[in-house]
């Protein structure tokens, strides 16, 4: 269950509230019951303290893609397609076409 972190705009007040994800955000403050804002992303804290499994999740997205990136060998620049480029290619007299 993760922790969201509110700040009260009228009185500063700030505090934090253990809430299910699916809870709607806490509208009011507890100190003087007047409209608060959610501190949307600014914690680092929300994510290692509250839920967990995010941080898992990241970490783990990371280091699949580190792992892949480094168990693949680097593939040699594809030779074909430098040869295409390279190769002149034949020209066309102009005056044949129609
Ligand atoms: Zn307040």
């Amino acid at each position: 269950m993760p922790t969201y972190e509110y700040l009260c705009t009228a009185c500063g007040h700030r505090f934090e509230e253990l809430q299910p994800i699916n809870d709607p955000p806490l509208r009011t403050c507890p100190r003087c019951g007047e409209a608060v804002e959610r501190l949307m992303g600014a914690g680092a804290g929300f994510i290692f303290r509250g839920a967990g499994f995010y941080a898992t999740d990241y970490r783990s997205k990371e280091y699949a893609q580190k792992a892949s990136s480094e168990s693949a060998p680097a593939k040699p620049a594809a030779p074909a397609a430098t040869e295409k480029a390279a190769a002149p290619t034949t020209p066309q007299p102009a005056g044949e076409k129609k």
